[in-house]
């Protein structure tokens, strides 16, 4: 057998030991005599399942006690509308836009209540994190959202925004778990998994108790009501039980690396070997141009030459190197390193592109 290195943005790369595991599991978990994918979400199994991931990752996060964590499905796009409806009061919010994510969250928002837009970078195609230092922040503003880590633009705030005392949400889905986030500078956090935690299907959400709320917007579908999914500890329908599985499995893996504080370590030193040959190189350019905004988790790079990029993105590819392509509204190459993508991809990476140079330029 021999598996690829996967750049993709997501769905993404799983940890080997614990795609092993969930292996040893298939026929027979631990002694049920079938797989998860195939018992009851109100089984035992599943109970403890559930519970055990949702203390897994309150440990890893150190999540405090008046913070909720909402197993969702939906996804990345669901939450767009799922944060609205459940926040606003007053009906007005501040959207801060940095690429694609947050713009389409906005979008989305603007269905539900009056979208603010009080920065953005788009000026410079979202190559940086504008200073949200001393914002126009709407004095009746629910929340300030942001979208942290920018998958597409490879961009990520290092200091998160100055809301003035309003709530913070953040889409964390391209950098969830990959260091620390201090939950308690957010109202709201939530993050799709299959960027960096586990396989697509389900969004997790960890809110403050006073931010889910009964007196919500009554439009809001019961899928997408964070009450309803609190108060049923995320088993108000059938969940997707394979997907929180897994997840489970890769939090007990990064508790076994030594947690967050770990894999943020890895996740510089891996980050670097890329970020270091991109900026002695004169034939490969990194796209951001703050370089303190760079993100750890989606490097987005060009040569300048449409044939040579896709020349060496299919030559990649025959180099077990998959998925290099940027995003089809942006072109050029990316290379998602999340937290399973151990230093041997990204250095195998580099020497690629260093042999690559040397034959094409
Ligand atoms: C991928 C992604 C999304 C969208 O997630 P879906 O689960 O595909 O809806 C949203 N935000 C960010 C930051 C992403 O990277």
């Amino acid at each position: 057998m021999s598996r690829v290195y996967n750049f993709s943005a997501g769905p993404a790369m799983l940890p080997e030991e614990v795609l092993q595991e969930a292996a040893a599991d298939m026929m027979d978990y631990h002694g049920s005599g079938q797989s998860v994918m195939e018992m009851s979400h109100r089984s035992a199994e599943f109970k403890a399942i559930i519970e055990t991931a949702e203390q897994d990752i309150r440990e890893l996060l150190d999540i405090p006690d008046n913070y909720q964590v909402l197993f969702m499905q939906g996804g990345g796009n669901q939450q767009f509308a799922a944060v609205p409806l459940n926040l606003a009061q007053n009906g007005v919010a501040d959207y801060i836009l940095t690429g694609q994510w947050s713009k389409k969250a906005a979008k989305e928002a603007e269905k539900y209540l009056k979208v603010n837009v009080i920065a953005s970078s788009a000026d410079k195609t979202f190559s940086y994190i504008p200073d949200c230092s001393d914002l126009p922040v709407s004095e009746d503003a629910d929340y300030v959202y942001i979208c942290e880590n920018n998958t597409i633009y490879g961009t990520k705030y290092k200091t998160l925004p100055n809301t003035k005392g309003k709530e913070l949400v953040a889409d964390v889905s391209s950098c969830f778990l990959s260091e620390k986030h201090d939950v308690k500078k957010y109202g709201v956090l939530w993050g799709g998994v299959q960027k960096n935690v586990g396989p697509a299907g389900c969004a997790i959400v960890i809110a403050r108790n006073d931010l889910i709320r009964e007196d919500i917007n009554p439009i809001t579908p019961v899928m997408m009501n964070y009450k309803i999914t609190a108060d049923n500890h995320s088993l108000y329908n059938t969940p997707p039980c394979y997907t929180i599985y897994i997840c489970g499995l890769v939090f007990q893996w990064l508790k076994r690396m030594g947690g967050l504080d770990e894999m943020k370590r890895r996740n510089v030193e891996k980050a670097s070997v890329l970020y270091d040959y991109l900026d002695g190189s004169d034939f490969f350019h990194g796209t951001v141009t703050n370089k303190e905004d760079r993100s750890l988790m989606n490097v987005p790079f060009v040569i300048g030459d449409k044939d040579l990029e896709k020349k060496f993105i299919q030559e990649a590819k025959e180099a077990s190197l998959v998925n290099l392509g940027g995003h089809r509204t942006v072109g050029g190459m990316r290379a998602s390193i999340y937290n399973a993508m151990p230093k041997a991809g990204v250095e195998k990476l580099v020497d690629f592109m260093e042999q690559f140079e040397k034959a094409n330029r």
